[in-house]
């Protein structure tokens, strides 16, 4: 799989080294408070379960998954719920941790949904940011590295469902995109 990559943006000490930083900022800002971490499925599998072994305070994990409704574009931000919440989130400091914000739809999308239930606070922690525009001026609460405008993989993140396994984030070679049959 290494072979399959051009640039690797963040190399597997830096990235873990960031977590312990992050992971020291969330557990102060919720220090004696009702932490839920909910992850975004299934690009932030990496991203929290490296994030949990860092956290040891009492908190709750739920998973929320979404899925651009097929068919329609990118645009049009709509998303259908995969896999709903399993617990209450009334009244709880919920910290949705994804793996990257780009355009920002995700997200602003489960903002909206999350708010409705009402919890006592929502924030949010990406693994990723990229340098662009996000919807509705998207801003993350935490942020593990800001990345510029490319197509990563790896830590979670997939090309066609592979390389989320990689344990660094990296670019693809152009050769692995012009060799995919597109997958339908
Ligand atoms: P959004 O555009 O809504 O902010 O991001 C939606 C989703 O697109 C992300 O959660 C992630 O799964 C996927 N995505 C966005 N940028 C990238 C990228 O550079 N690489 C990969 N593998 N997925 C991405
Ligand atoms: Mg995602």
């Amino acid at each position: 799989m290494r072979d399959d990559l051009d640039e690797i943006l963040l190399n597997e000490t830096e990235i873990q080294r960031r977590l312990n930083e992050l992971a020291g900022e969330i557990q102060r800002d919720y220090a004696g408070r009702d932490l839920m971490l909910v992850g975004v499925l299934t690009g932030s599998v990496m991203f929290i379960a490296d994030l949990l072994r860092r956290l040891p305070m009492p908190l709750r994990l739920d998973y929320i998954g979404v899925s651009s409704y097929h068919g329609a574009t990118r645009s049009t931000g709509e998303l259908i719920v995969t896999k709903a919440l399993k617990l209450d989130v009334r009244g709880r400091d919920v910290l949705v941790v994804d793996d990257i914000l780009d355009t920002g739809l995700t997200l602003a999308k489960i903002r909206e949904m999350i708010q409705k239930l009402g919890p006592r606070s929502l924030k949010f922690a990406v693994f990723l940011e990229k340098d662009v525009p996000h919807q509705d001026n998207f801003q993350a609460d935490y942020v593990g590295f800001h990345i510029p405008n490319k197509f990563v993989v790896g830590y979670g993140l997939d090309y066609q469902e592979r390389y989320r396994n990689l344990p660094y984030v990296g670019t693809l070679k152009p050769s692995v995109y012009e060799s995919d049959r597109p997958v339908l």
